[in-house]
């Protein structure tokens, strides 16, 4: 091939670098299905006493340094019971980040509260304590704080006295200064949804927490706030509840993939790692920013393409890339300042988050260890950039 068809991008006509797909998921593996299925096969499949349930929560509570962890069938459901738990309720307002999936955020409708939408910080794409400080009132009841694509938030920054809720569906494992986001703030919510880091089975969240009072609350809540007196069959319900419940046999895939956990991030970080000294120097493209002292776990590999320097705009970028072998998705194309749900929210003014919404590009990861996969992800990315350049 010569240099010039080398250089024809494949929308074009051109070869594509790569020919066979990235494996950005590891698929359950058989482990992970035999210990479900060893579960189905005991006939003891659910309840709020599930045996294999509490030895995942008291798995989950030692991978994130706390004492307690209530496993629940969402991340979603997990925002939401720790919220209840910290009593936010009707006339109160909580802070939430404008770069950010809409589920750390529509819990705080469900428990009648205000969502106040403040912007993000340009490099790391998590909350700016600044924006978080403007919008502090007496009627503040917490402060979402989300780690977005597995980069810790600056919970150490935010405004003091306030309970943080550190949203961490997207970042098991991640740190900040050496402390698991499952301990940074009041409670953490961890989502185990199909593609989120690791997975129960396709659905699935828990809450972490050092504060025996929201353990307690979440725990009546996710099973209709039953609470069994001491010495009576009846059933009470002193508060309103919810079925949160996980399965058993979600929670022993659970605990199956929680033991190979820390390997998958290792190649993840390796990886991103690898990827991120690859596409230095490309102009126009900036690479995943790591603040110091964080501990980034990539569920996203998020790039942000300025789009004064090419003739496409964010979506064509894209379009190029993906024909290249490489897909890539825009990240949070619409802010949640822009939701129509929220349209009852507080919305701060978020130019950032407004400009990361046309800028922001997802490109694939690779999550097993094959040298040329890193390799072919940057191949794309600097193809695209030189033959779309301005
Ligand atoms: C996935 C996700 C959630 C919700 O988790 P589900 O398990 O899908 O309910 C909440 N917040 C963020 C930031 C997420 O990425």
């Amino acid at each position: 091939m010569t240099t010039v068809e080398r250089n024809r991008l494949a929308i074009d006509g051109g070869a594509p670098v790569r020919d066979h797909p990235i494996v950005t998921t590891v698929p359950p593996t058989a482990a992970d299905v035999a210990a479900a299925a060893a579960v189905l096969r005991s006939g003891r499949l659910g309840g709020p006493e599930h045996p294999e349930t509490h030895r995942f929560e008291a798995e989950l509570a030692a991978f994130g340094e706390v004492p307690h962890a209530v496993a629940v069938n969402s991340g979603t459901a997990a925002i939401h019971a720790i919220l209840a738990g910290l009593g936010v309720g009707p006339g109160d307002e909580v802070i939430v980040p404008a770069h950010t999936f809409i589920a750390s955020a529509t819990p705080v409708l469900m428990v009648g509260a205000k969502p106040v939408v403040v912007d993000v910080d340009d490099s790391t794409y998590c909350i700016d304590p600044a924006a978080a400080a403007a919008e502090v009132t007496r009627r503040t009841k917490a402060i979402v704080a989300v780690h977005i694509n597995g980069h810790p938030a600056p919970v150490d920054r935010l405004p003091s006295g306030i309970p943080v809720v550190s949203d961490a569906c997207q970042a098991h494992g991640a740190a900040l200064g050496g402390v698991p986001v499952a301990a940074l703030g009041a409670a953490a919510a961890f989502s185990f949804w199909q593609d989120k880091l690791m997975t129960t089975g396709g659905e699935g969240g828990a809450l972490l927490t050092a504060d025996p009072a929201i353990a307690e609350a979440a725990n009546l809540l996710r099973s209709h706030g039953l609470r069994q007196i001491p010495g009576s069959r009846d059933f009470h319900h002193p508060v309103l509840g919810y079925n949160y419940r996980l399965t058993g046999p979600q929670s022993a895939m659970g605990r199956s993939q929680l033991s190979r956990l820390p390997e998958m991030l290792a190649v993840r970080r390796r990886n991103a790692r690898k990827l991120i000294e690859a596409l230095d120097g490309i102009a126009g493209i900036t690479p995943p920013v790591v603040r110091p002292g964080a501990r980034h776990v990539f569920w996203k590999f998020v790039i942000a393409v300025d789009p004064e320097q090419f003739t496409v705009d964010v979506r064509g970028f894209m379009r190029a890339l993906a024909a290249e072998g490489v897909p890539a998705a825009p990240r949070y194309p619409v802010a949640l300042h822009k939701q129509p749900v929220l349209s009852s929210g507080r919305l701060a003014a978020c130019p950032v988050a407004e400009s990361l919404s046309s800028r922001l590009l997802t490109v694939a990861l690779p999550a097993t260890e094959q040298d040329d996969d890193v390799a072919d992800v940057a191949e794309a990315v600097r193809k695209v950039a030189t033959a779309l350049r301005r």
